[in-house]
């Protein structure tokens, strides 16, 4: 294995371990637990774990630990751990390191999950939070104390795909002392150079682009060895957060393809936002890519101008008009996923961010006709023909 390895390379062979029998493909080690050869050997290792040794699978666990290391690399992070879901990712992240009386700053547009985290568990345990708008930086360094532990945000935000300044965040931070913990999965692992931005933990829901077909939820912390095996493993080990063995084959067959999927992914979402934008069913086409985003310059320095796989339509006539959209549409389902080989519509307002107040909503730009397009492996031209019938079938 080599660290000069691009991106492509690393997703293919990185954090590769074989058995004796030399296998092509990943081995799927699905047991709990491993054995001693003597009582004196278990002792030893409860005393220290080799690079190459395990003791039960919620501590670890041969084919986990490739996905680990597989992800780290693509990532150019020094160690990671992975976790059942996105969620226990963020959990764990965050939990991990912080302790009552700590302060937090915080993006308000967050992943409703994540936003539940940070306004309703941490503050139960005398965490405070501060949230501000991500992509004003006066409000980052005003909300930034001495005492703030940690920052936290998604670098591009779930449903309105509002673009966070990695590297000025970060900056800002590191000058207080804070870490900062970025979910990354808009970003996907294949556009994100966020480590080398600034951020010190990256952390993704597998479930999303990694898998990628939609089979099996995972998640992953990424960040330094002392951060992983410090402060990450100890909490994550004994509460249980664990990623099964068969779930971390899934990421790693994933991984495999990602960018490939991706990049296809992307170029499509590309097509589509260029070609819907300005619709006369459309008030507005949300996408990173395009020149009218008002984060492109952003876009273009932080993603190498790529906007991801994902854009969202503010359908004209409100939640009426976006059922209608929805249930006219034959290529895209209608579910919550993303990151998928088939392209999901979503109508957030009524879903993903049901939770939230209709102020709450207001203020993060959910709108009652905006719909999250999730784009898939589909061909870009017969998804734009079922896209623009389904906008036409909204406003008649
Ligand atoms: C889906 C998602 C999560 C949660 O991941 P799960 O695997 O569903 O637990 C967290 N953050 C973002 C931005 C997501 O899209």
């Amino acid at each position: 294995m080599s660290e000069s390895w691009n991106k492509r390379t690393q997703a293919v062979h990185g954090g590769i371990r074989r058995s004796q029998y030399k296998e092509v493909s990943e081995a799927i080690y699905l047991t709990q637990g491993f054995v001693y050869d003597t009582a004196e050997q278990a002792e030893a290792r409860f005393i220290e774990t080799g690079p190459d040794e395990f003791i039960y699978a919620r501590y670890g666990n041969p084919t986990v630990s490739m996905f680990e290391q597989r992800i780290a690399a693509l990532e150019g992070g020094e160690d990671a751990f992975a976790t059942a879901s996105g969620m226990a990712a963020v959990n764990g992240a965050l939990v991990s390191m912080l302790n009552a009386g700590d302060h937090v700053v915080s993006a308000k547009a967050l992943f409703g999950s994540c936003l539940y985290i940070l306004e309703s568990i941490l503050t139960r345990f005398g965490v405070e939070v501060t949230f501000v708008d991500g992509t004003d930086l006066e409000q980052w360094k005003a909300a930034l104390r001495p005492d703030t532990k940690a920052v936290f945000f998604e670098s591009m935000s779930n449903p309105t795909l509002e673009v966070i300044d990695i590297a000025a965040v970060s900056e800002l931070a590191h000058a207080v002392g804070a870490i900062v913990v970025v979910d990354n999965v808009f970003s996907t692992p294949v556009f994100s150079r966020a480590i080398e931005q600034g951020a010190d933990v990256v952390v993704y829901s597998a479930t999303k682009h990694i898998d990628g077909q939609g089979r099996a939820l995972g998640g992953v912390i990424i960040g330094t060895k002392d951060f992983i095996r410090g402060t990450v493993e100890p909490y994550l080990k004994h509460t249980g957060g664990a990623l099964s063995p068969f779930n971390a084959w899934i990421m790693l067959k994933g991984l495999e393809t990602i960018a490939l999927r991706v990049n296809a992914q992307a170029e499509t979402a590309t097509a589509l936002a260029e070609a819907l934008e300005g619709h006369p069913a459309l008030e507005r086409t949300l996408f990173p890519g395009l020149k009218s985003h008002a984060q492109n310059a952003l876009v273009q320095e932080q993603l190498g101008g790529k906007g991801g796989t994902v854009l969202s339509l503010d359908i004209k006539g409100g939640k009426e008009a976006a059922f209608a959209f929805l249930n006219a549409l034959t290529i895209p389902v209608i579910s919550n996923n993303l990151g998928d080989a088939k392209s999901i519509a979503t109508h957030p307002a009524t879903t993903t961010h049901q939770r939230l107040s209709q102020e709450q909503r207001d203020e993060l730009g959910i709108t009652p006709g905006l719909i999250r397009l999730s784009v898939g492996l589909e061909d870009a031209g017969d998804l734009l023909e079922d896209i623009k019938k389904a906008l036409d079938a909204s406003q008649a």
